[in-house]
């Protein structure tokens, strides 16, 4: 991509109004841009991070058996009632028209019990695992801190379809592995503990994905022997102990909550009447489990767990590009620095390698290299006339201090690798 003629606008100034750090970084950048508390347009380079993260998640859903669909946002106020939560439901936004009424979904249990109606019949219908990447509505009190609460937000929701609870049981463990590979590929694993968590009515515990941040807004108690946590909401109900090991030596951290897994059993297929017909003939509830990730959520976390003064360090899965490309022309070796600049655009757009050619040549090079530590691309290439005369180009690491000379060879080795 070239940027003079990409969809970006920088800025140094810090936004008015926004105190969170992922906030601040992103709209700087020009990831996203507010449009009121807790909705956010994302903007092109914010766009190649989110499909990024949700490729990742896509993928992993895929692996365990999840099959895709899209339900609306859109809601009728008669299935929000049969399972009494139009009441009970604080966050939920109810629209009214003439005399009807409507629900924007929060979550959607409410329509995919229903529709698993319709195809769920015997045990030969079972297990079904249902997912979709979709827009949830939450009536926020505090949307105060950018991505991380949104009152509009992209949210990963699986459902799963079982015949009894061991093989709900079988598959929620399942899971856990899987969200925790997910964590871990898009590079904040270290810093995600499984955190055991309120199970509501129907289980003893669910679990929640916490990632240790300032920002969070969880308080969680770390086992570091079992690399678990709990959090605070039930520390008293395990007696302020490990409920792995039973430990007592307990770790208190600040965390925000990027994914949470729910053993639901018979909550909603009870309401529904979702049932099935067993080997012997029998009618039993199907057993469910459901399973959330916000996408938005996790970037922004990604955000706050990885920055510096002078911006984002995005971590290689999940950069919007993997190299920016400098070119530094000073006077009248002008056209030799930009021809050795498109050059290497080529070779790197042959390799696949995804490059943000900052091509605008009446910018300064402190200006792009402020730039290019702003948006935390993992690798920054400068060409001027030094590094052509060796015929080489300079790289450097995000993260790193370290500048090296490579030849275009090694370039492409370093940037093969990271791919
Ligand atoms: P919280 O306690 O932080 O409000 P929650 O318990 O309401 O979270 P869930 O209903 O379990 O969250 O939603 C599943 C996932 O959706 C969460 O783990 C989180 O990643 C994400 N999520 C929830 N609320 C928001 C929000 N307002 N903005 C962005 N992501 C959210
Ligand atoms: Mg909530």
């Amino acid at each position: 991509m070239r940027r003079s003629e990409f969809f970006l606008k920088t800025s140094q100034a810090a936004p008015k109004g926004e105190t969170s750090a992922n906030a601040k970084l992103l709209t700087r950048g020009g990831f996203i841009d507010k449009l009121m508390a807790g909705a956010y347009t994302i903007l092109p380079l914010g766009w190649r991070v989110m499909r990024k993260i949700e490729n990742i998640i896509r993928e992993e859903m895929l692996v365990v058996g999840g099959q895709e669909i899209f339900m609306p946002a859109f809601q009728p106020k008669e299935n929000w009632e049969r399972t009494g939560r139009w009441k009970t439901y604080e966050d939920l936004y109810r629209l009214k028209d003439g005399n009807k009424e409507y629900a924007l979904g929060p979550t959607h249990e409410e329509i995919i019990v229903p529709l698993a109606k319709k195809y769920i019949l015997s045990y030969r219908d079972l297990p079904l695992y249902l997912f979709q990447i979709q827009n949830k509505f939450r009536k926020e009190p505090r949307a105060k801190s950018g991505l991380l609460r949104g009152r509009e937000f992209l949210m990963k929701d699986l459902y799963s379809f079982h015949i009894d609870e061991g093989d709900l049981e079988r598959y929620y463990e399942r899971l856990k592995k899987t969200y925790a590979k997910i964590f871990e590929r898009v590079g904040i694993g270290d810093k995600t503990y499984l955190t055991f968590a309120s199970g509501g009515s129907f289980s003893k515990y669910s679990h929640e994905f916490q990632t240790l941040t300032e920002a969070g807004e969880d308080i969680i108690y770390i086992c570091d022997k079992c690399r678990v946590a709990v959090n605070r909401e039930i520390i008293g109900e395990v007696k302020n102990s490990c409920p792995e090991c039973g430990s007592k030596k307990l770790r208190e951290k600040k965390a925000i909550e990027v994914g949470n897994i729910f053993q639901l059993k018979t909550k909603f297929s009870q309401p529904f009447g979702l049932s099935f017909v067993d080997k012997k003939g029998n009618k039993k509830p199907v057993i469910m489990g459901c399973y959330g990730i916000g996408l938005q959520r996790l970037m922004g976390t990604i955000v706050e767990v990885y920055n510096d003064n002078k911006g984002i360090i995005w971590p290689e899965a999940v950069a919007p590009f993997q190299v920016v490309l400098i070119g530094i022309d000073k006077g009248d070796c002008g056209s030799k620095v930009r021809d050795f600049c498109e050059k290497v655009y080529k070779q790197m757009a042959d390799e696949g390698v995804e490059a943000l050619y900052d091509d605008r040549w009446e910018v300064s090079a402190g200006e792009k290299f402020a730039d290019a530590d702003l948006l935390g691309i993992p690798y920054r290439i400068v060409v001027s006339e030094k590094t052509m005369r060796e015929n080489k180009v300079e790289v450097k690491g995000r993260a790193k201090d370290e500048i090296r000379m490579m030849s275009a060879k090694e370039l492409a080795d370093v940037l093969g690798r990271s791919k």
